[in-house]
């Protein structure tokens, strides 16, 4: 398939789009229509000569929103529209071409995702409606984490728990770590091998790779489990829901929403949930500030630590995501926490590199596992996996 792929990431509220070609290097067209359904709705974007534009999209809904959006595509026609889905469940171990049978799964997944996949079904029905001729994909967030095995995946819980209710880790992120993984491999004198990495944006989680599969990661069941991230809390006492239910009175949705909204860096700092501000302020010597970026980097080199027991041996690490691209700070303190793992961080390189670019933060000489920054590219990753998807479908 030579035409390009239209990447849809669609959200309560929003439609994220890229139009992507076959050639990696060609440039995208990207951009998000935000506030669907209020007055403030708008669509925001680039044009190829990289030049930004807003549009004002009052009360527009989902499916005028992606008509707004067929007209900035410059006339160029996607031959398949790829969908990023939240949720598979253990439906999906891979992408698939959207059938009636694929929306019921998805829709019988959507107690696992509530917020997530009704959306993104949303997404899938209003791109129906504007592109009825042309082959639809759904990407799944959760996907390569299917090759988990079970002593990875299970929660020591009743049985039938897992066997009636489909309560397990699932694990989400699944196309940037499968991104940076394989990426790391192909630059790597070390090829594919046993990688760890680590996503770090609003969201944060780790990963295990081997060869390629993903063995072990550090969200679960739902992506609140493991690392602190922006405004998550990541793990706590699982009797923590417990104790402020009988303790303070908080109902369930107080304490989902104190876990989900209020706590991670803004939480710790009591100022932000952007590690910018937080790296700032913990400089002007900010105590919570200070505290966040302390407890966030160690539960990173912890959970890197834990995860490096599902792998024969380790090559190296990489971070990515926001923080984990740009964050010179947050890569030299988790290495500095990992010294047993011989891990060497080139000072100068790990200040150097600059968001955008891919690079070994260690001296060439070195024998130990390596560190890279490796760009994330969620969007390329499901344009390539829609296309192997539509040129041969199972
Ligand atoms: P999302 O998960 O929403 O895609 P991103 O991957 O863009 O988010 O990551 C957002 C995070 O990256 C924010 O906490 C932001 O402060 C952080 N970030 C971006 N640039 C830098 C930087 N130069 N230094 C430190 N953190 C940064």
């Amino acid at each position: 398939m030579n035409s390009p792929v239209l990447v849809i990431n669609c959200g309560s509220s929003s439609i994220k789009y890229a139009l992507i070609d076959s050639d990696p290097e060609a440039p995208r067209l990207a951009g998000l229509a935000e506030r669907l359904g209020s007055s403030e709705a708008r669509l925001k974007g680039k044009n190829s000569a990289g030049e930004s534009f807003t549009q004002a999209l009052p009360n527009a809904d989902h499916a005028e929103a992606l008509n707004s959006i067929l007209k900035r595509l410059e006339g160029r026609v996607p031959g398949a529209v790829g969908h990023r889905i939240v949720h598979g469940g253990e439906h999906f171990t891979r992408a698939a071409l959207i059938d009636e049978n694929v929306i019921a799964a998805i829709e019988s997944t959507a107690t696992l995702a509530p917020l997530h996949n009704p959306a993104n079904l949303a997404g899938v029905a209003a791109t129906q409606k504007v592109f009825p001729d042309l082959p639809q994909v759904a990407v799944f967030d959760t996907a390569f984490h299917q090759t988990l095995p079970p002593r990875a995946y299970r929660y020591a819980l009743p049985d039938a728990l897992y066997t009636k209710h489909g309560i397990r880790r699932y694990g989400f992120h699944g196309t940037s770590h499968a991104y940076v993984s394989q990426r790391a491999g192909e630059l790597s004198h070390r090829g594919a091998g046993g990688w760890l990495t680590a996503h770090l944006g609003n969201g944060c989680s780790t990963s295990a790779v081997w060869n390629n599969q993903s063995q072990d990661t550090s969200m679960g069941l739902t992506p609140l489990e493991g690392l602190v991230m922006g405004t998550r809390s990541g793990d706590v006492d699982p009797g923590l829901h417990a104790h402020l239910h009988r303790q303070l009175g908080w109902s369930v949705d107080e304490i989902d929403s104190v876990l989900n909204q209020q706590s991670g860096l803004l939480g710790l700092s009591g100022l932000t949930n952007d590690m910018r501000e937080v790296e700032d302020q913990a400089l002007n010597g900010h105590p919570g500030a200070k505290l966040a970026l302390e407890v966030f980097c160690y539960r990173i080199a912890k959970s890197l630590a834990a995860l490096s027991c599902a792998l024969p041996k380790l090559d190296g690490v990489v971070f990515t995501g926001g923080i984990g691209e740009n964050s010179p700070i947050v890569r030299r303190e988790v290495i500095a926490l990992l010294p047993h793992f011989g891990f060497s961080l080139d000072k100068a390189a790990n200040e150097g590199t600059t968001r955008g670019k891919e690079g070994r933060l260690n001296s060439t000489d070195h024998n130990g596992p390596e560190v890279w920054v490796i760009p994330t590219d969620e969007e390329g990753r499901i344009a390539m996996e829609t296309r192997h998807c539509v040129e041969s479908p199972e």
